[in-house]
């Protein structure tokens, strides 16, 4: 065998070698981008999708959310108001007619799901979601909310034990898209497994959770701002806005104002 012929049986085995393997990391690369552009095969999914709680589906839409949390009430509101609304609004009031008791029932249960067995979620134990507020001549502006005054910057704390189920900090004036509520700008809202209910905090600065999150009561999600269309504008803000909305048989039905005020005075008492 000359030196050529030997040269050239190397090279042929060098290829019988290694071209089994280019052809696999080809139809892997195939396989990969298959996942973009086709249905992919079960494998694939199997091995790329992380098993999550089915109600993370429903939190990934922020829209849907906002439809599941507004009281009976609210919706019926922005239902009567229909001509002079926003097309935020417009989206939550289409999907809260979607919205059937069997998809309510499903969420709820699928949040409780998210709180180990252990914990005694029965047990109310709520903290001043602000060191320091006043409540104005103001009070009188909402029945299902109330405004807590205090300087910008002050730190906001979960009330209550729960999950964030809606956390958004994107909110810039004249970009109603930004948020899901243009008025709301900034908030968090919070699902508290005792009496299954919903705290909503708006006009934050600073939101210090995220999505999903399972906070202690008394754990800062955010500060005081002013974000929200009424609330940025000059005279306003300087304030957090508190809802809190319950879910009972097939309704969300709200804590009036009196209500909330009540839960707070008790808070202050301890
Ligand atoms: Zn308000």
């Amino acid at each position: 065998m000359t030196r050529i012929e030997l040269f050239a049986l190397l090279i042929y085995i060098v290829f019988l070698a290694f071209f089994p393997f280019s052809f696999v990391a080809f139809k892997k690369e195939k396989d990969v981008s298959g996942i973009e552009n086709s249905t992919p095969s079960t494998e694939v999914v199997a091995s790329t999708v992380t098993p999550r709680n089915e109600v993370f589906e429903i939190l990934d839409d922020k829209y849907l959310v906002s439809a599941l949390y507004y009281s009976d009430n609210f919706i019926e509101k922005i239902r009567e108001s229909k001509t002079t609304l926003n097309f935020q609004s417009r989206i939550v009031l289409n999907l809260s007619s979607s919205v059937t008791d069997k998809l309510r029932d499903k969420y709820i249960d699928g949040l409780m799901s998210l709180f180990p067995k252990e914990k005694d979620v029965n047990k109310s134990n709520l903290v001043s979601p602000l060191d320091r507020y006043r409540v104005g001549k103001e009070e009188t502006f909402h029945d299902d909310a109330i405004d807590l005054f205090t300087l910008e910057g002050h730190s906001v704390k979960s009330m209550s034990y729960g999950v964030v189920v809606l956390s958004e900090r994107g909110w810039l004036p004249g970009k109603p898209d930004k948020t899901v509520s243009n008025n709301g700008g900034n908030q968090v809202i919070i699902f508290s497994p005792n009496k299954k209910s919903f705290y909503r905090y708006c006009h934050l600065g600073g939101v210090a959770v995220e999505t999903g999150d399972i906070v202690e009561a008394g754990k800062i999600i955010g500060t005081v701002g002013h974000s929200g269309l009424i609330a940025s504008q000059y005279g306003h803000g300087e304030h957090l806005h508190l809802e809190i909305n319950q879910y009972k048989k097939n309704s969300v039905v709200y804590l009036s104002q009196k209500e909330i005020l009540k839960l707070l005075r008790g808070i202050r008492k301890k």
